[in-house]
């Protein structure tokens, strides 16, 4: 027997109606790379986007077919989302910043059949065109074109209609070993992450955010801000420059009160503001970050700051967000170090969401949640990958538990606490020392601008960590110092063998330091036996 609720398939197209009916004047700014901008609403997007499915008709886009776009954030961007879902299609958010091997690789393994870009990424188009053997359309989205494309129609249109479970975005994950492999968000799974995202215990969005999401538009499902701003009628506000000084000046400009981006984009303004000797901006009281773990130093400055920080961690294959540091019931009575500890770990599952650790050597073997022992960190539920696209198995076990390549260990009361990835742990002596703490530790020296650890081979220990550091402009400080500064705070074992001072650390297209190309800039480097 079935129950007797009405139908409805979770759709986006929901989102973009609800949107467009319930706050419909809400704003969508864009603030371009040459300082120019441009402004739409919800109500206006809706229009555009049904336009999208016209056009898209037009080409002979069918149900399933791929759509994508090599574009940051802007409100064009925005309704591609719409546009490209609202057809039925797959809209594949594809990151300008891979390399051009992997971009041939996975345009061509999507087969996607449009292409719509920014006209910043013009070069990369007309260099991979020639390998690119499955686009036929290619339209550029900000020289006029996608206007006038779009444009050509009346917005008479309605929206495809099908099953939740369709397909509705696919988004590569970096591959940092192999091949970059896609995840294949579903309209299902994409509403319910949603729901999950705007919960006051999440990431708290509601009508009168007005939201600068930094985080790109091609990482990780964009946080959800797409999806998540149309449900609660939030305000979105989009920068193509992501300098700092810009930041603050559209922050100021717009009254700006959540913003969103990685550990690095918070790391940055909070350096500018203080290298200019002014607060962070006042109009901010929302900061979500994720995707790295935040540095005990900047979660300290914001909060003295006043802002509410929401630390998710989760990846692309889990929608992204799955568990979220949100205040407990007793925050109120906590010291103000506890406060920061609290939300200096990655928090708690959302609803949804399940958690638990496996013995890194034998996943059949479940480890106690004693905030004492780590292992490797698996998820399931409704919004977390089972199979990557085109993959020829599911990826989790026979009871859907997904590994994550992150290791962390859960505290008694449930909070997760990730000690590193898999690949980035530092194995000394058959004992394993995490990056991320030694990186949070030095990064709280006020000369230190950014820290990154990794594992040099090492004649006894198999691996010892190396700590690389790039100082602040005009502040010093020793790797004595450094070293001084860790004793205490990490197991004397622990303690880097060597410091390196260098100009810049190299970062992912997403912000995140890419300990990859840091272990290959120093594939030579020897430590004294
Ligand atoms: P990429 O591999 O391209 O960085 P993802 O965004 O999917 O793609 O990365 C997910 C990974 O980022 C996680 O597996 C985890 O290692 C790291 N991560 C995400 N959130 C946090 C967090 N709050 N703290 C520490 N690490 C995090």
């Amino acid at each position: 027997m079935l129950g007797a609720m009405q139908d409805w398939e979770l759709r986006a197209s929901l989102l973009i109606d609800h949107a467009a009916r319930e706050h419909g004047s809400r704003e969508i700014v864009t603030r371009w790379n040459d300082g120019s901008e441009s402004r739409t609403n919800w109500a206006e997007l809706r229009g555009d986007a049904l336009k999208m499915v016209q056009a898209l008709k037009r080409l002979g886009i069918e149900k399933g077919d791929r759509v994508a776009t090599l574009a940051m954030n802007h409100g064009p961007h925005l309704v591609s989302w719409y546009g490209a879902t609202g057809a039925g299609a797959v809209l594949h958010t594809i990151n300008p910043r891979l390399f051009d091997e992997q971009l041939v690789y996975i345009a061509n393994h999507a087969e996607d059949r449009v292409l719509i870009y920014d006209s910043a990424f013009q070069e990369i188009v007309d260099r991979l065109k020639p390998q690119w053997t499955t686009i036929e359309h290619y339209i550029c989205f900000d020289n006029g074109e996608f206007a006038d494309w779009i444009g050509a129609e009346d917005g008479e249109a309605e929206w495809v209609t099908g099953s939740e479970r369709d397909p509705c975005m696919l988004c590569y994950t970096s591959g940092t070993t192999g091949n970059p492999k896609g995840v294949l968000f579903e309209h299902r799974s994409n509403i319910l992450h949603t729901y999950a995202a705007i919960m006051p215990q999440c990431a708290d969005l509601n009508s009168r955010s007005c939201v600068l999401p930094v985080v790109p538009m091609f990482h990780a499902n964009n946080w959800s801000f797409p999806w998540a701003a149309a449900a609660v009628g939030a305000k979105l506000v989009y920068c193509a420059n992501n300098d700092p000084a810009n930041l603050c000046d559209l922050i100021e400009r717009e009254d700006i009160n959540y913003l969103a981006g990685v550990p690095t984009v918070w790391l940055s303004l909070t350096q500018h503001c203080e290298a200019q000797g002014m607060p962070l901006p006042p109009t901010i009281t929302h900061a979500v970050t994720g995707g790295a773990a935040m540095p005990r130093s900047t979660i300290e400055k914001l909060m003295r700051a006043g802002i509410r920080i929401a630390h998710a961690w989760g990846m692309t294959e889990t929608s992204p967000i799955a568990t979220i540091a949100f205040e407990p019931h007793d925050f109120d009575l906590m010291t103000f170090d506890e406060q920061v500890t609290i939300k200096a770990r990655q928090g708690k599952a959302l609803f949804g969401v399940q958690l638990r650790i496996v013995d890194l050597g034998d996943p059949s073997k479940e480890l106690p949640r004693d905030g004492e022992t780590s292992g490797a960190l698996q998820v399931r539920g409704p919004w977390v990958l089972k199979r990557y696209f085109k993959g020829e198995e599911d990826c989790v076990d026979a009871d859907q538990w997904f590994d994550t390549g992150d290791v962390a260990l859960i505290h008694p009361d449930g909070t997760l606490q990730l000690t590193d990835r898999t690949k980035d742990v530092i194995k000394s002596g058959g004992e394993w020392i995490s990056s991320v703490e030694l990186e949070n530790a030095a990064v709280a020296h006020p000369a230190v601008a950014e820290a990154a650890a990794i594992g040099i081979a090492h004649p006894k220990w198999d691996e010892r960590p190396l700590l690389v550091v790039v100082k602040k402009p005009g502040m010093d400080v020793s790797a004595d110092e450094l070293r001084k500064l860790l004793t205490g705070k990490v197991a004397k074992w622990w303690l880097p063998d060597a410091v390196e001072f260098v100009d810049e650390i190299p970062h992912t297209a997403t912000g995140k330091i890419s300990k990859k190309d840091l272990r290959e800039r120093f594939r030579d480097y020897r430590l004294d036996g």
